[in-house]
Parts: structure tokens; sequence; C-alpha cells
């Protein structure tokens, strides 16, 4: 009597949770459970702005993954999936293939370009450990670079972050908060330096609170970060962004963060898709395909309030994780019955900007200043908790709340 084989794609908010709810108890027994992921580390997503900018080590956001999940009871493959065969239940690996009954994908994101030409070949994205280490060494480097030239070269010391939103708004936050250090430890007077916020739609961070928005701006502002709302970007070029205003801006560094798409896989796998995120069905499933689940930013949930995708997030992510452990079981165990239907419960939503600066809304508290980093410090610990218990927080966590 073989055990069903059940194979999670992804070890980031959404596969990790998963992994780690279906590894409590003895449900091993009854299944055999395989996690498979690029990296052997899991990674916060949410914190990569941090280490992108340099205020935060790299290896603070990571964490080995079988330190984490109990292999005993949970398979591990280090590898990289390269393509999944609905038809015939199979996912091909660089170094294998496998099969399986259940499948769970949580392949995260990759960045949104819209067809804007150069951007694949010339910005930078937030995405992984490794982009982000890419980042901080190539801004240093530039630092370096400038006093090397006789004839100063300002694009060197010009730093464009393309898109307003959360993540464009928390990386723009560390990144002036750096600029300021490393003019002093490289002997560069802070008014050589210039940093862009540049964003197409009618206001930065689109969706949140009026009035956050502009306590924000003007924080940034106050801080050098120039903003173009309402400019949408062209073309980027080799050391070079085009505005659509017929604007150009010479600038060595572009960070391109104008939001994200699901992993391409799940769309070349032949499921439906919209920006890459498959819309599941309410117990997290692809339509029409009862043995898939798509969990994170590779699923898309529809808010009915306002008949509108809800924002892919880590918080909906871990949400969902739940709901899909559960199901999973249900289904293992026959008792199909008892299958949940994912609602998110969306709590609030802050965004650090830098220091101990951040602005939030969580239930309906409107938070800013130092209240609203200790709330997002209080949040990133949590997940941590979630995941590994306080022995995770001591080691990984925010200790130094205000
Ligand atoms: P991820 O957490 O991105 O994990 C995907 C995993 O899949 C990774 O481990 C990756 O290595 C692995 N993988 C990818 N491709 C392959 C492959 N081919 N083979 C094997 N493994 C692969 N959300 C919030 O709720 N709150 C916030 O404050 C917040 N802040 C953010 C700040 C930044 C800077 C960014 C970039 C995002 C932020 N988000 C926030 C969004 C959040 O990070 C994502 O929604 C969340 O990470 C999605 O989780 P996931 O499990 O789908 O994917």
């Amino acid at each position: 009597n073989r055990k069903p084989k059940i194979l999670i794609l992804g070890a980031g908010y959404g596969g990790m949770m998963t992994a780690s709810r279906l590894q409590k108890g003895n449900f091993h027994q009854d299944a055999e459970i395989t996690l498979v992921n690029k990296h052997d580390y899991h990674y916060q997503t949410t914190w990569l702005h941090e280490p992108a900018a340099g205020t935060l080590h790299h290896d603070r956001t990571r964490m080995k993954i079988t330190d984490i999940i109990d292999t005993h009871k949970v398979n591990f493959i280090k590898d990289s999936v390269v393509s999944i065969d609905k038809e015939n239940k199979k996912v091909k690996l660089d170094k294998e293939e496998l099969d399986y009954d259940y499948l769970v994908i949580g392949l995260g994101s990759q960045p949104e370009t819209f067809g804007i030409p150069g951007v694949y070949d010339h910005a930078f994205s937030i995405r992984s450990v490794n982009s982000v280490r890419l980042i901080r060494e190539h801004i240093e480097y530039m630092f370096a670079s400038y006093n090397k030239q006789d004839e100063k070269d300002d694009s060197l010391l010009t730093f464009v972050v393309a898109g307003a939103g959360f993540t464009g708004i928390e990386f723009v936050g560390e990144l002036s908060e750096r600029i300021p250090e490393l003019c002093e430890e490289y002997d560069i007077a802070r008014e050589n330096v210039s940093m862009y916020s540049i964003e197409a739609a009618p206001t930065a961070l689109p969706g949140f609170d009026e009035e956050l928005v502009e306590y924000a701006m003007n924080l940034l502002e106050s801080r050098g970060v120039n903003f173009k709302i309402n400019t949408p970007i062209k073309e980027v070029q080799d050391g070079k962004v085009l505005l659509d205003d017929g604007e150009v801006i010479d600038s060595q560094t572009i960070v391109w963060t104008t939001g994200v798409r699901g992993n391409s896989i799940v769309e070349e796998a032949g499921f439906e898709a919209m920006r890459g995120r498959v819309k599941v069905d309410a117990n997290l499933r692809a339509p029409g395909h009862e043995d898939v689940f798509i969990i994170g930013d590779c699923a898309l949930i529809i808010n009915e309030e306002i008949n509108r995708p809800y924002p892919p997030t880590a918080q909906i992510a871990i949400q969902q994780s739940y709901t899909c452990a559960n199901n999973i079981k249900a289904l293992v165990k026959g008792t199909e019955e008892e299958l949940e239907e994912f609602q998110p419960d969306i709590k609030g939503t802050v965004a650090s900007l830098g220091g101990k600066e951040a602005i939030g809304v969580v239930g309906d508290r409107k938070l800013y200043g130092t209240s609203a980093s200790t709330v997002k410090k209080l949040i990133d610990n949590r997940y941590l908790y979630l995941l590994g218990g306080m022995p995770l927080v001591l080691k990984k966590g925010k200790l130094n709340l205000f």
C-alpha cells in the first residue's frame, strides 16, 4: 500500500510554512512529503530591501532549511524546478524528475517589466539573497569608483528606483539612510549624490492612505529623495533611464521595483494565468486540477468587496499555507467534506521607511514613525515565531524593537 506523494515546490513563505504545518503530528506516516528549493536556505523576501541597501547583513535574512524542517518527516531536495507536467503528474528538476499525487506550487514571483525595453539587461531587481548582494556591492563600487576619476561622472552617484509601490518605497527608505554613511566612508560630499523614485501612477504607494503617503514622501524628500510621480519610464539603456516626458536621467544604478508577476514556470505548465498568477478555487486548487494547490505570489485571489485581486503578500502566502496543509491532510485521509475554503484575513500593512521610521494601517488605526516601525519588527518576529518558535526569534529576529 503506497503512501501518497506530496511535493512542495519552493521554500518561501508559502512552501516553507506548508511543509512546517504538514510535519506537525504523525502525518508523515500517511504520506511521503518532499520539499524542493533552489537553495538550501529559506530567506525572508520581505526583508530584502535592507541587505540591498546594505543596512542589514544578508545572512540575517536567511536560515538553513534543514534547521527548521524535520528531515525524518519531510524530504528536502536542493534543486531547481525546470518544468511541471501536470497531465502526467511529474516535475522536472535540473538533476532529476519527481512524480506526485498532490502538488503544492509556491515558486514566488519574478519582476514585472511591462515589456519596457532594457529592463532585464540594465536594471537590478530585489528578488533573492544573491540579487540583493549584487545591488549592495554595486552601490559600494559606485562610491569607490567616483573618487578614482579626475573628471567626475555624476551618473555613478545617481540612484534610480523605478516604481514607488511598497517595495520601491521601502528600498528608497533604506537607501536614504545608507547614503550618508557611504558618503562618510568614501569621503564624498552628500550633495554629489542623487536619489530618484519614479512612479507611473498618479501617486506614490497607490492604494495606501493618503495622509500616510504624504508623511512618507515628506520624510523621504527631507532625506534627499526626488520623486517623479505620474511619470512613466519609456526605456532603460546602459547608464540611462528615458522618461515618457522626454527627460533622460544618467544613472549607473537602476533598481526595478514596479511590481511582480507569478513565476513563469506556472504559465509554461499550461495553467491559465493572469500576469503569471492562477485564479485558484476556494480550496486553493488550480481549476480543473484537484491535485494541484497554488499558493503565494503564483496564486490570484479576488477581493470580492472591490472585485479586484489582492496584492500578493507574505501575509496572504502564510495564511494560505494553513488552508493548503489542512486540505492536503483531508484529501489524504479521504475526508473531503472537511476541505477548507480560503478567506484572507488582512490584519494591516506596514511599510518601513528606513531607520526607525515606518507607516502603516493596522486594523483601522493609522500608524507612523517609531510606533509603526516597532509594529513592523513585531510582524517580522511573529513570522519567525510561527515558523520556528522562540529559538528562531532569538536567533534571527529583530530584537532591537524601539
Ligand atoms: P517567496 O517567499 O518569494 O518564495 C519563493 C521560493 O521559491 C524562494 O525560496 C525561491 O528560491 C524558490 N524558487 C523560485 N524559483 C524556483 C525554482 N525554479 N526552483 C526551486 N525553487 C525556486 N509582503 C507582506 O505581506 N508584507 C510586507 O511587508 C512585504 N514587504 C516586502 C518587501 C520587499 C522588499 C519585497 C520584495 C516583497 C515584500 N512583500 C511583503 C511581498 C512578499 O515578500 C511576497 O508576497 C512573498 O514572499 C510571497 O511568498 P511566496 O511563498 O509566494 O514566495
